[in-house]
């Protein structure tokens, strides 16, 4: 049954792609940087998120050489708010390497492409297949579910044996003619048709064949659970120095690296989150002692993998750090410096 279904399966694809395709703009393209930046950009986030974010991005660096010779900062500026920044440190990093290294020539094969930093299986295939014709399939969230449902596959889809099942099923129903719309068509399908929850059978042009829908029972792809998030508490410091702000580059091995925040302090737990816990710490890190507490406000942020509780604390008084690791910067330079969403939704309101 499943090699009757595979002569078929990415022409019925590619067919109901070419009447119903998304118009998106970077599918007026075969550009590969162009479109390997809409693929980064769309890798944990929303199109109506991401579209504004590649139109802004593509306006300002048309080309890959506009982006390898810009300064990392403005980057992750125009990255604000789309979070995972580490993927617009990796894309200037790339855009260096193929401006210096590559004669400015973007490479076209998927195993060129997924030795490039920040590229893995997916972005790889996207670029290759879109492009180049490269006979790879995509694998994202969209097509395990329509892959699972359709071929009813029990496997987790976050297991290595279901990765492994996955992968090679879907490297053989890839069109070899026209590999690219087959890709998107299954993106497409994924996003708007069989989607999480109430898929919409009815419009599905695998509606006939799949089993998914012959039981109507639409409980796949199957996960692995994992282990629950753990939630930070940290604590940001609003201090002033004659109007100004301190403010530091954050470490580029932890959450918001590279981005810039406020200084800050870091607590295991709830109950250690008081004011004194917070006085003891500051006076460890400040040459002077007489700080005061003036307001304190807590919001929870999610990240994928982490919970963060959030404290603004403002304090006054004569505030000198004893390290020299903090900058201090007016209001406007704050503005203009690539912040975390919480810190951007703060300073905006002081
Ligand atoms: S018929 Fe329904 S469950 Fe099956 S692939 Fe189409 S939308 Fe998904």
């Amino acid at each position: 049954m499943l090699k009757k279904k595979k002569i078929k399966f990415s022409e019925i694809i590619i067919n109901w792609y070419n009447k119903n395709k998304r118009k998106l703009p970077w599918r007026k393209t075969k550009d590969p940087y162009k479109i390997w930046v809409s693929e980064i950009i769309l890798q944990q986030t929303r199109i109506s998120q991401g579209t504004s974010y590649y139109l802004n991005f593509i306006e300002k660096y048309p080309k890959i050489e506009n982006l390898a010779t810009e300064k990392e900062d403005n980057i992750l500026k125009i990255w604000q708010g789309l979070g995972y920044y580490s993927r617009a440190i990796n894309m200037h990093k790339t855009a260096k390497f193929i401006f210096n290294e590559k004669k400015n020539i973007f490479p076209k094969k998927y195993n060129d492409l997924i030795k490039l930093k920040g590229v893995g299986p997916y972005t790889a295939a996207a670029v290759s297949s879109i492009c180049f014709k490269e006979k790879r399939a995509v694998l994202d969230g969209n097509v395990l579910r329509i892959l699972s449902r359709y071929f009813k596959i029990n496997d987790p889809i976050n297991s290595n044996f279901g990765i492994k099942k996955f992968t090679k099923l879907s490297n053989k129903l890839v069109s070899e003619s026209e590999p690219g719309n087959y890709n998107q068509g299954m993106m497409d399908l994924g996003s708007t048709i069989c989607k999480p929850k109430n898929p919409l059978c009815d419009l599905c042009p695998l509606n006939i064949s799949c089993e998914s829908k012959k039981e109507e029972k639409f409980n796949l792809p199957n996960k692995l659970k994992l282990k629950k998030n753990k939630t930070r508490y940290l604590v940001y410091l609003i201090m002033k120095h004659y109007g100004k702000y301190y403010v530091k580059k954050r470490l580029s091995n932890d959450i918001w690296g590279n981005l810039y925040d406020f200084p800050h302090i870091e607590f295991k737990n709830s109950k250690e989150n008081t004011d004194k816990n917070i006085l003891i710490k500051l006076k460890n890190m400040l040459k002077n002692k007489d700080i005061v507490i003036n307001q304190k406000v807590s919001i929870n942020y999610k990240l994928t993998h982490q919970n963060l509780n959030i404290s603004f604390v403002t304090l006054t008084g004569n505030i000198v750090f004893k390290s020299k690791k903090f900058e201090i910067v007016s209001k406007n330079k704050l503005m203009s410096l690539p912040v975390p969403k919480p810190i951007e939704n703060f300073i905006s309101n002081i």
